[in-house]
């Protein structure tokens, strides 16, 4: 079966109707149905490891934006990608000349999914290419820097959206809307449990230099960021405890686990676990006075799965990239406004949110958060 028709098949009936759907645009709600003749979005994928290939794949369903250049320092997988996703060459770039994709009217915006240390130079170097950028998260590795790329972008004048692919989703959005809406009653609690056991000890993830950091910075960005969007304030203080088993394989700068509170002005408390070294934890839990929802798995590439004090919840599960990947064409061609948002400025708060936690975790004390 074509990977074009599984995914429609995956959103006939009620799908059609959700509200996440009509994102897309007054004249497109039912989009997936019927051929599309609105403007695209050509994108350049640049770095071409495994997240980024589940992007150009995921990229073949989209309707609003196009997989259309690749930018890689490997020229075997260049060559691949032309061949697989038909790329012309003119569209190949390595990392020393991509900086020629300004004279190359076929290329609206790049979207960056390299080692997080290498978010910050390229994503300026696009920027001033005078592309829109996408960056994968976290979009740096210190908030400075992240301060930086968003001036840049602003600067520049393109835009610069992050992969928070978890906004696109539609159970995760059905409880931001019983939020919203008064159904949980008043926002007390949640729980954001991240992690999973990361495997050969060569890999970057577990390098400071490109990783910026260990678990937080690839995992917990997931619990820091869904604590935001599910409680629907920014937090104003954190506290922070880190426990090393393995300090051979977590060397120094590299989190192994990192246990973390965050405050909300509400009154809310979030109580997270970011961890390189247990399996299956994916958990959110959000509880308020009149009502409680859960998500388990929460952030994976789905299917997600959650229930709330009404019961199951039923949304359909769409390829997250692909619906991300349409939405972000849309902010980016139509101006239009993520239910939760996906920009630099946006990121920014989670680097600043890392940046404390780190603090928190070496001092011992409680630090206080002005996002
Ligand atoms: P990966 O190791 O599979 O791919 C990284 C790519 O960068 C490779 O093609 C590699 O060749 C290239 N690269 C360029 N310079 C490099 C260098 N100096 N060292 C190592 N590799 C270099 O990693 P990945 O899993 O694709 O992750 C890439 C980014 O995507 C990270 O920022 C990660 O946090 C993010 N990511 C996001 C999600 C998500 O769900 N949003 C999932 C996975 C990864």
């Amino acid at each position: 079966m074509s990977s074009r028709r599984h995914f429609l098949q995956k959103l006939t009936g009620s799908a059609m109707s959700l509200p996440f759907l009509q994102l897309y645009g007054s004249n497109s709600k039912d989009i997936y149905n019927r051929s599309y003749q609105g403007p695209v979005l050509r994108v350049a994928i640049l770095g071409l490891g495994s997240y980024g290939t589940r992007v150009a794949e995921a990229m073949q369903s989209c309707k609003m934006a196009k997989l259309v250049g690749a930018i890689s320092g490997t020229p075997s997988k260049l060559a691949d990608w032309q061949k697989k996703y038909n790329i012309p060459e003119k569209n190949c770039y390595n990392y020393e000349n991509f900086g020629a994709i300004k004279d190359n009217s076929e290329i609206d915006a790049v979207y960056v999914i390299t080692p997080n240390a290498l978010h910050h130079d390229q994503v300026i170097k696009v920027a001033k290419a005078g592309k829109h950028v996408i960056c994968e998260k976290p979009m740096a590795v210190n908030a400075k820097e992240g301060e930086e790329m968003v001036k840049a972008c602003k600067d520049a004048k393109v835009k610069l959206l992050v992969g928070y692919r978890m906004h696109f989703e539609p159970k995760t959005l059905e409880i931001i809307r019983m939020r919203k809406e008064g159904e949980l009653g008043k926002i007390m609690f949640f729980q954001g449990l991240c992690g999973f056991r990361i495997g050969n000890p060569d890999q970057w993830r577990l390098n400071r230099q490109l990783a910026g950091g260990g678990s937080m910075m690839d995992i917990g960005i997931y619990a820091i960021n869904g604590s935001r969007y599910m409680i629907g304030e920014e937090p104003v203080w954190v506290t922070a405890e880190e426990t090393k088993t393995d300090s051979a394989k977590f060397k120094e700068g590299v989190d192994e686990t990192i246990q973390f509170q965050l405050g909300f002005p509400g009154g809310a408390v979030a109580s997270c676990l970011s961890t390189y070294n247990m399996s299956n934890l994916d958990r959110f839990f959000l509880n308020g006075q009149a009502g409680f929802a859960e998500l388990q798995p929460a952030t994976g590439y789905g299917p997600i799965k959650g229930r709330t004090n009404k019961g199951e919840l039923s949304q359909p599960h769409i390829t997250h990239q692909t619906v991300q990947m349409d939405e972000m064409a849309g902010i980016i061609l139509e101006g239009k406004q993520p239910i939760v948002p996906v920009d630099g400025e946006e990121a920014l708060k989670d680097l600043k949110i890392i940046d404390a936690i780190y603090l928190a975790a070496k001092t011992g004390k409680k630090v206080a958060l002005k996002l």
